[in-house]
């Protein structure tokens, strides 16, 4: 015999609908793609809170839910390389796929209150290395903004000086760099003992140190020597070794590069590179890189040279004039095959090296990302895919992860990863900046979510939004 409360209990077992989970935000149907497990199919991504809590071939309940069909669902990229890092910025980067942000190769000084300006106002994830050139600039009393323009160029720190830059890098690790970012080249003078201190440092801490190189490109010294440099530091004290933008440092010369980089790590050292998909560079006029020798060393004349304040080509008369004043310029010269060389290397990261100011500067700051996706891997089928991905969510995240545990949640689409997620059309995604108008935000992210919240909703920015965390490193006491 049935009594009635065993038929209200059967009927409560039948009715699964009113028991099944209910997550915070669901994209539903998309083709998810995964570089860390390789997954390329259908699913269904439930988000609770600020973590992707399902992976399911399921229908998902959901407060919200994102129609992904038709989309690429992929992990957020992930930028190691961007100096921009204001709300302009910020907004190209989300509109270019990228929900997290990091100026890990001229890093900020002091990195306390780098942090605290950006804490609860930031659009995507944010963070930054510890700085070598502004602890320079700090100590060695240098008037240049960004970029070392005088004291710190033209001589070498005296000792108390080097003591100084020494421990306002060693303080930025323990409050949060991510890591020590060295512009060698923008501080040609500094010895190279202490660039070895610093990288003894970095292994004692167990954080990679991200080098542009003191001496890069054609010449002599050129990429060679300045690649010798870090390897050979690398080796000495264990310290990882990033090296950037691999193709503006080694220009004509960057075969060798890679196969430096190749061969040291072969031989088991920790050295990693980037690259940004763009046949010119960017850089401050007033700073070292146009020292005596420059068309020599990057194998350029003036006319390979644009003012990014105007877009117009220099001459020797406003190259003199402009280097006075100061200001962003760009410098053609990059061989596209070279480009193609650097992409093809499977262990390569993407990194756009990214800065725009009020609608200036150069088109990886807001392009990098959707021109990988759009112009080589649909139109020149130059990388697949899932090998364009790999190299702008699993690297960059594994490079950081192993003194930065957080990074391991990063630039996956796993069960228990943070829900920074990108959703775009691969038939249509493409960049739109081009040197002229270098601020024109990337075209086909339909969907970005940082920390599970969309900050791009049907390809639209939404305002009012700052769900950016910062990414910060850990602080073990040695
Ligand atoms: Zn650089």
């Amino acid at each position: 015999m049935i009594t009635k409360a065993t038929r209200l209990l059967i009927s409560a077992l039948l009715a699964p609908p009113l028991l099944a989970q209910q997550y915070d935000l669901v994209l539903t149907g998309g083709r998810a793609m995964d570089p860390e497990s390789n997954l390329d199919a259908i699913r269904n991504i439930g988000i609770t809170g600020n973590r992707i809590a399902a992976i399911s071939t399921s229908p998902l309940l959901g407060r919200e839910v994102i129609d992904a069909k038709g989309l690429i669902v992929a992990p957020g990229f992930i930028d190691l390389h961007s100096h921009g890092q204001t709300p302009e910025n910020y907004r190209l980067k989300a509109y270019d796929g990228v929900t997290t942000a990091l100026e890990l190769e001229i890093g900020a000084a002091p990195i306390p209150a780098w942090y605290a300006s950006r804490e609860g106002k930031a659009l995507i994830n944010f963070g930054a290395s510890a700085g070598y050139v502004p602890a320079c600039m700090a100590a060695m009393h240098d008037t240049g903004t960004l970029l070392p323009r005088d004291q710190a160029v033209t001589r070498r720190p005296t000792d108390t000086e080097s003591r100084q830059i020494f421990e306002s890098v060693r303080a930025g690790l323990e409050q949060g760099g991510l890591g020590i970012g060295f512009g060698l080249e923008y501080v040609p003078k500094v010895a190279h003992k202490d660039v070895f201190d610093l990288f003894e440092l970095a292994a004692k801490r167990g954080v990679p140190c991200f080098v542009h190189l003191r001496h890069q490109g054609l010449g002599e010294p050129g990429v060679v020597a300045g690649l010798q440099e870090v390897i050979a530091n690398s080796a000495a004290t264990g310290a990882s070794l990033h090296v950037v933008h691999i193709t503006s440092a080694g220009r004509g010369l960057t075969a060798i590069a890679l196969k430096m980089i190749e061969g040291a790590r072969s031989r088991g050292i920790d050295v990693s590179t980037e690259f940004y998909p763009y046949p010119a560079a960017m850089t401050s006029l007033e700073s070292a890189v146009f020292d005596e020798g420059w068309q020599e060393r990057m194998g350029v004349s003036y006319n390979d040279l644009i003012w990014t304040k105007t877009g117009e080509r220099l001459t020797p008369e406003t190259f003199a004039r402009y280097r006075k004043v100061g200001g962003m310029t760009i410098i053609y010269g990059i061989p596209e095959p070279m480009l193609r060389l650097a992409m093809a290397a499977p262990y390569t990261i993407v990194a756009s090296d990214g800065l725009i100011e009020e609608g200036r500067g150069h088109p990886r700051g807001a392009g990098t990302y959707a021109r990988i996706l759009g112009r080589y891997v649909r139109q020149e089928h130059a990388l697949t895919l899932m090998d364009a991905l790999r190299k702008m969510t699993l690297l960059p995240a594994q490079r950081l992860e192993k003194p930065i545990p957080a990074m391991s949640r990063k630039g996956r689409i796993r069960v228990g990863a943070d829900a920074d997620l990108v959703a775009f059309d691969a038939a249509r995604v493409i960049d739109r900046a081009t040197f002229t108008d270098p601020a024109l935000p990337s075209e086909g992210f339909a969907y970005v979510v940082v920390q599970g919240q969309p900050v791009i909703r049907g390809g639209q920015l939404q305002t009012g939004r700052y769900p950016g965390r910062a990414v910060r490193g850990v602080s073990p006491a040695f």
